[in-house]
């Protein structure tokens, strides 16, 4: 088994008709938390989808903790992602009919874990969402919606945290604050993280960086 949580090698991805993307192997080790920097169109969403195992690449391989991605039968993949990988998208895409407390235990039985009311609530409160577990996702304000995706997508201790422009609809101030926010409960709960941004002031917010440029 591998060291590395992910890895990827010689990935391309041909849109029918439109771009050829190609992209430099990606390792990453545990805790290396990684942002995917390059402008809008330069592949970070394509790529994202690719680890995911939301779209099967053209040509090469994705390995999360030592598992080949695209060896995986449908079902095998729905289960494999439930249960190693999170994600937070720029939308929270949250189930408005049920509570929050219902959202994260949601994604705990969908990874086929045993519901665990004491562990949601404990995330819940870390992530100053407490007394929000009865409500729902409308009587919730945006940043509380989006602290809830959080919970969501590391209650099950992913190996893999994936987020693709979670930042993209935040002012500045709130923009940095997610980031320390994400970076903290991800450490807290074990996972990596990778996390795609157009915004170059994160740059520094994270030691491993890589960079994709427009082809
Ligand atoms: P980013 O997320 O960095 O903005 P994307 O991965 O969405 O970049 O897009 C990378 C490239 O692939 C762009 O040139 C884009 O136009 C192209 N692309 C994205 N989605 C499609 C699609 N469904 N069909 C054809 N080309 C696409
Ligand atoms: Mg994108």
């Amino acid at each position: 088994m591998s060291d590395f949580v992910l890895k990827t090698s010689n990935l391309t991805y041909q849109y029918p008709k439109g771009s050829a993307l190609a992209f430099r192997d990606l390792q990453l080790e545990k805790q290396q938390h990684t942002l995917v920097l390059g402008d809008s169109g330069s592949g970070k969403s394509t790529l994202l989808n690719l680890i995911a195992g939301f779209s099967q690449p053209t040509t090469g391989n994705v390995t999360i903790n030592g598992q080949d991605l695209y060896s995986l039968s449908g079902s095998q993949l729905d289960s494999f992602r439930a249960k190693h990988l999170g994600f937070i998208f720029q939308e929270a895409h949250l189930l408005k009919n049920l509570t929050v407390a219902e959202n994260i235990k949601l994604a705990q039985s969908l990874a086929g874990l045993p519901v665990s009311e004491k562990d949601v609530q404990s995330l819940l409160e870390k992530l100053q969402l407490g007394e929000f577990s009865d409500r729902k996702p409308n009587a919730l304000s945006r940043g509380q919606v989006q602290r809830v995706a959080i919970a969501r997508a590391l209650i099950n201790k992913p190996a893999l945290l994936i987020a693709d422009e979670p930042t993209a609809s935040l002012d500045d101030r709130n923009t940095f604050l997610v980031i320390e926010l994400i970076k903290a409960m991800a450490n807290e709960q074990g996972s990596t993280l990778l996390i795609s941004t157009h915004d170059k002031r994160l740059k520094d917010e994270f030691s491993n960086n890589y960079i994709l440029t427009a082809q």
